[in-house]
């Protein structure tokens, strides 16, 4: 039996061999071919079998409830495929240098790739990855190696990779991967959080240890502690399966609160909404009793896409979601390109040091067309719920004053056109920065509610890469943190502004009594997490909202909330 320790960054406990996820091929041998017409056979031959592989790919990811404007990354690659400057420029240089089919597709992809990253416009960017990937395809056919993708994995199977980008998080299959590791990444990093959202058990930050775990081998996960072991005894699946009995039974007392208030004993109400990245995960909120949506992270709509997406896909996106959420509010954020999703700009993930790079609110500000898309869309959706925007990343009250007026521009822009639109859009401010929270009061003053992002909070207030194995959820239980928190809180209810909590530890059932203390106003969270917050709200005194203050602040007396001024128990 091998056991393993990493941090757990979604509960639940599962069971399947290990699939480990290599993306990075070898590259090809330079070797020279005598039969140049048999060698660009070769060559067709595998860009029919890739050609047919994307259509097959496209086929199951629409049967697997891809969105179709998703599904078009497929057809995208295939045309890439018959792109006739491509392919001229392989079988010249195959007929040219008299090399391997496999090594020219190689260089002339990079080539091709290199070339359209290199014209500085985003959409393009993204379509050398798309390129790249395609040529890889095929190269892989030639080289007569599929090398390892998700498309191989076994059923059930345990997932182990270094770290996956968010992309490629989001292809993950439910249906196919029961557990998924890694050996670098925090319960913070955009896998994790996509992984928890698909609900599938995770854990990260098994570092050197990771490589003991061998292919194919049957592995137990438990995504609560962080615990992995392969090739279990007899006494630690007796325990594992037990806790997995234990989960199934407090589920379902849980669904015994569904449709009963988020209020404590002495009357403190907290909204409880969803975290969500992708437009059919609404349905699945409103399975776990959400109250809204309060937090829309778009840029996996254009990450997902692989480019710039048009204004009606995402007008398609929004509607999906405000239709499904009905009169609950849905608050969608402008894209946040920052840490790891910067590498869909260019010119932020080429600096030293990303995540301290341009800002996502001056990339779109200094990017006027890619705004303009996305209000667009945003404000011809909002006739089909209670629309809600939400600015990342906000340090400057200037920029927040710049969106609200091109945000009414394009109101009335499409007004004049003869669109019928919302009456009003609110307008929320992200606080994730320590700047923006000394300054609360002053953003307060220009929107409609602030929400606290604590995930980059803690990341810029304690000098701590999010996405760095040393950093557990725990770090946002840091009194540093949580008086940041405080202190927003109090500022923007002092402007008579609510607020909601969206980073990771909004669903830290040990900081409830903490958030009923302060005052906050709503929590967005995993959809899963939601009743367990309930469960733990409802079973809160002002005695213990007291107490979790005095703790969670660090200090010897609780200070005063109105909130706790106001109530007492009942
Ligand atoms: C946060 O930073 O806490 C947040 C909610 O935003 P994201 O995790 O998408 O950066
Ligand atoms: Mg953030």
């Amino acid at each position: 039996m091998l056991e393993l320790h990493g941090i757990g960054a979604c509960a639940g406990v599962a069971d399947g061999p290990l699939f480990r996820y290599r993306p990075k091929r070898t590259k090809p041998r330079r070797r020279t071919v005598s039969d140049i017409p048999a060698e660009l056979a070769r060559l067709d031959a595998a860009i029919a079998a890739v050609k047919t592989e994307l259509g097959a790919l496209r086929d199951r990811a629409l049967e697997a409830g891809m969105n179709p404007g998703d599904a078009k990354i497929f057809e995208s690659q295939t045309a890439m495929l018959e792109d006739e400057d491509f392919l001229a420029a392989v079988r010249d240089n195959i007929q040219e240098t008299k090399l391997c089919a496999e090594r020219v597709v190689d260089t002339t992809g990079e080539a091709f790739a290199d070339t359209l990253r290199g014209l500085g416009d985003p959409y393009l960017a993204a379509r050398a990855d798309d390129l790249t990937d395609a040529a890889k395809r095929v190269v892989a056919v030639l080289c007569d190696q599929p090398g390892a993708s998700f498309r191989d994995l076994p059923a059930r199977a345990v997932l182990a990779a270094e770290t996956l980008t968010p992309s490629e998080a989001l292809g993950l299959d439910k249906s196919k991967v029961c557990a998924f590791l890694m050996r670098g990444g925090s319960p913070e990093s955009h896998a994790s959080i996509l992984a928890r959202s698909l609900g599938i058990p995770t854990v990260t930050a098994l570092g050197d240890e990771f490589d003991k775990l061998e292919d194919g081998v049957r592995t137990m996960v438990d995504g609560e502690t962080g615990l992995v072991v392969q090739c279990p005894d007899q006494g630690t699946m007796a325990l594992l399966a037990q806790k997995l009995v234990r989960r199934v039974r407090e589920d379902h007392s849980l669904q015994t609160l569904r449709g009963k208030p988020c209020i404590s004993k002495h009357g403190v109400r907290i909204r409880l909404t969803a975290n969500i990245a992708m437009p059919a995960e609404a349905k699945r909120a409103l399975v776990h009793d959400a109250e809204g949506i309060g937090l829309f992270r778009t840029e996996f709509l254009y990450m997902e896409r692989g480019g710039k997406p048009t204004e009606d896909y995402l007008f398609t996106a929004y509607q999906e979601v405000l239709l499904a959420m009905g009169t609950r509010r849905v608050a969608v954020r402008l894209p946040d390109f920052s840490t790891e999703k910067a590498s869909y700009f260019p010119e932020v993930s080429s600096e030293a040091n990303p995540a301290l790079g341009m800002r996502p609110l001056s990339l779109l500000l200094a990017h006027p067309d890619m705004l303009n898309t996305q209000l667009r869309a945003l404000v011809r959706a909002s006739i089909y719920g209670n629309l809600a925007v939400l600015l990342p990343m906000v340090v400057d009250p200037q920029e927040v004053r710049e969106v609200r007026e091109r945000l009414e521009e394009v109101r009335r822009g499409l007004i004049d056109e003869g669109r019928n639109v919302a009456q009003k859009i609110e307008l929320g401010v992200m606080i994730e920065t320590p700047a923006a929270v000394m300054t609360a009061d002053i953003l307060a003053r220009e929107a409609d509610f602030l929400c606290i992002g604590t995930n980059d909070l803690a990341q810029y207030l304690l000098v701590c890469d999010r996405t760095q194995t040393a950093r557990a959820t725990s770090v946002q239980r840091h009194p540093a943190v949580l008086r940041a928190i405080a202190q927003a809180v109090r500022s923007a209810h002092a402007e008579n502004v609510p607020v909601c909590i969206c980073g990771e530890c909004a669903c830290d059932i040990s900081l409830a009594g903490f958030f009923a203390g302060i005052g906050a106003d709503e929590l967005s969270m995993t959809p899963s997490e939601i009743l367990k917050m309930k469960q733990a709200v409802r079973a809160l005194s002002a005695q213990d909202c007291r107490n979790a203050l005095e703790r969670a602040l660090d200090l010897a007396e609780a200070p005063e909330f109105p909130v706790l001024e106001n109530k007492e128990d009942a």
